[in-house]
């Protein structure tokens, strides 16, 4: 007897496999990756060489295509403008050498005074520690017990001048007084001058850096997502955002089937019997 049922499910089994083997010639697989699949990969510069800008996706990311490792990735647009302005910051409000990092100073039209303890006095009158705050971008003179503060890190006087509204020198007063505070203890308790940025300025620059960023929700136009592709690649570090999160993650692995595949023939007698 004809079992129908069995036939019918037999020819569609068929013209499906017939069919997807067709497409799978010409689509890629999606093999999503798992979490130690992903974090496996890592980037390099070299990427950037090889990638297709797709476009943005839910107005948060920007995705792209790498040709040669076919990956699909996404690239976190906030993270991403935030690692090009913090480098762009950097320059501007720095001199970098090879070892050594100077901050740019702003003078004041009017001196900020600072009382000192006897120890910060002793220790402010150092050749060497006048020195290292100058690379800091603070200029002082000392008179008696007091600290008379000439010139502030551009960065630190920009994000009070430019962004505040009321009682500007009052802030200035207490973030120079901060940094200075916290470069003290630091001097303390090291009992050396530290080689990297101190906290309280990477602080500030940071902070400029996200706040002037794209956000989630910004809406990118494939042009701008070209661009800060573009300028993400001539950064130092792409792969960070300012705080360390990471910029671009991979998303999926895609592949062809491989060239030779056997087409399975659909069977059209049993086809033309229903
Ligand atoms: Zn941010």
């Amino acid at each position: 007897m004809f079992d129908l049922k069995t036939d019918v499910n037999g020819v569609l089994d068929e013209l499906y496999s017939a069919k997807c083997k067709n497409y799978e010639m010409i689509c890629p697989i999606l093999l999503p990756l798992g979490i130690n699949q992903a974090s496996a990969i890592t980037f390099s510069k070299h990427i950037f060489n090889e990638i297709t800008v797709i476009g943005s996706v839910d107005k948060k990311f920007v995705v792209v295509y790498a040709k040669l490792k076919k990956l699909l990735i996404i690239i976190d647009q906030h993270a991403a403008h935030e690692r090009v302005r913090l480098e762009m910051l950097m320059n501007e409000y720095t001199h970098q050498e090879i070892e050594e990092v100077t901050f740019k100073q702003s003078k004041l039209k009017k001196t900020i005074p600072l009382k000192l303890s006897s120890d910060e006095v002793r220790c402010l009158s150092s050749k060497d520690v006048n020195n290292h705050f100058r690379k800091l971008g603070v200029s002082y003179n000392l008179q008696g017990n007091c600290m008379d503060i000439v010139a502030v890190p551009t960065c630190l006087y920009n994000n009070v001048f430019e962004n505040v509204d009321t009682e500007k020198d009052k802030l200035l007063k207490l973030f120079v007084s901060s940094f200075i505070k916290e470069e003290f203890d630091f001097l303390k308790n090291s009992r050396c001058f530290s080689k990297t940025i101190p906290n309280f300025l990477n602080k500030i620059i940071n902070h400029e850096a996200c706040r002037g960023a794209i956000k989630f929700g910004d809406v990118l136009t494939t042009e701008a997502c070209q661009n800060l592709v573009q300028s993400l690649s001539l950064c130092k570090l792409p792969f960070q955002c300012a705080h360390g999160r990471p910029t671009m993650v991979p998303l999926t692995n895609m592949r062809k089937m491989p060239p030779k595949v056997e087409r399975q023939k659909v069977n059209l007698k049993k086809l033309k019997a229903l």
